[in-house]
């Protein structure tokens, strides 16, 4: 097990107005670091004031992307209290991306025990105000001083955490979807099904195209045939079809979201029929035009769920629920928050306390 050195910050910075949140620009006071080196493992586990990384200019993050990362909350409850939603599941999945590029693995309770001790040291930034949070950013990368391409025999597992606020400053409002025809965003037998920084580099450029054309994000189709509905954006998909919830089958370019599985088991424990299966975007437009599709959404971490108001799909539009969010993508809404936020109680065993 680690040994966790404790450095306090003598200059703790004032507390954010919580009304001007947002995502990911406001960082705590301090962060988690910790080095590996080929043959003495994981060392130095220490909590310090949060500061710049100095690196070597030939550090192989810098020259072949060796990044991966994670993503989950922590929430301020109602008695004043702080917890995790399933960090278990972030740890698990990290050390899948850790396999995946060759980058050490970190045991399941060094890194929940990092997660948790960082997570007490910054406590009073978790919000107190509805629907905010604190995001924690766990990330790793491979930290050699030298270019030749090879696995990494250094490497630096860190988090940082920023006080976030609500996603949804104005409701639950429906997106616009464009389904992406041209870029792809992983291949089976690539790194679609970890959460690396490439991935996200190379899905910049369809996000900005879509941007620009008034679309909040992308529907990704698979990378062979362009025919298969994968994800939209950084999150999972789901639809409900004559009353049956189908969301993309884990078929190796797809990230596994624990938000995605979590809708799952709600689902599922509310009697809901869901299907993991391949479905096409042909399949998706004929539920469009004969008017089966009931709702779609998306799903992850940070939107929690997003409904899904209208796709583009070849320069047609076709709109979703009435441009309304359905019963169901309330129903997840509402409990998957209400588990987070300790409104509701937690059948699954999910929360964790800090
Ligand atoms: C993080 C992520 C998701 C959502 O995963 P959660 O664990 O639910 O936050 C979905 N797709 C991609 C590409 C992601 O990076």
């Amino acid at each position: 097990m680690i040994d966790i050195k404790i450095t306090k910050t003598t200059c703790p910075k004032a507390k954010p107005d919580e009304s001007e949140l947002g995502f990911g620009k406001i960082f705590t006071d301090h962060m988690f670091i910790m080095e590996y080196d080929a043959g003495k493992g994981w060392h130095d586990a220490r909590i310090v004031p949060f500061a710049n990384f100095s690196i070597h200019p030939s550090s192989t993050v810098l020259h072949y992307g060796e990044e991966i990362f994670e993503g989950l909350k922590a929430y301020r409850i109602a008695d004043g209290s702080v917890q995790l939603f399933r960090p278990i599941e972030n740890v698990r999945r990290m050390n899948s991306s850790a396999d995946r590029l060759c980058l050490p693995a970190i045991e399941e309770e060094d890194a929940l025990k990092a997660i948790t001790a960082f997570v007490k040291v910054e406590q009073d930034w978790v919000p107190h105000s509805e629907g905010a949070s604190l995001y924690i950013r766990p990330f790793m990368f491979g930290n050699d001083p030298h270019l030749g391409v090879h696995t990494v025999q250094s490497a630096v597992f860190s988090i940082i955490a920023s006080p976030s606020g609500s996603y949804y400053e104005e409701g639950l409002n429906p997106v616009k979807i464009l389904i992406e025809d041209q870029d792809v965003r992983a291949v089976r037998g690539g790194t679609g099904y970890i959460k690396c920084g490439g991935n996200y580099a190379a899905s910049t450029r369809a996000g900005h195209r879509a941007e620009q054309k008034g679309y909040s994000q992308v529907l990704w189709l698979d990378g062979v045939e362009r025919k298969y509905i994968e994800e939209v954006g950084a999150m999972n998909v789901m639809f409900k079809i004559n009353g049956e919830v189908i969301t993309p089958a884990l078929t190796g370019s797809i990230l596994p979201g624990i938000t995605r599985k979590s809708c799952i088991e709600v689902l599922k424990s509310k009697g809901y029929k869901v299907t993991e299966r391949l479905i096409s975007v042909d399949e998706l437009k004929d539920a469009m035009a004969n008017g089966s599709l009931e709702e779609a959404w998306g799903c992850g971490t940070a939107a929690v769920v997003s409904p899904i108001g209208m796709f583009m799909y070849k320069d047609v539009e076709y709109p979703v629920c009435g441009q309304r969010i359905g019963e169901t993508t309330q129903m997840l809404y509402d409990t998957l928050t209400g588990i987070q936020y300790g409104k509701i109680k937690d059948p699954f065993g999910w929360t964790v306390k800090i």
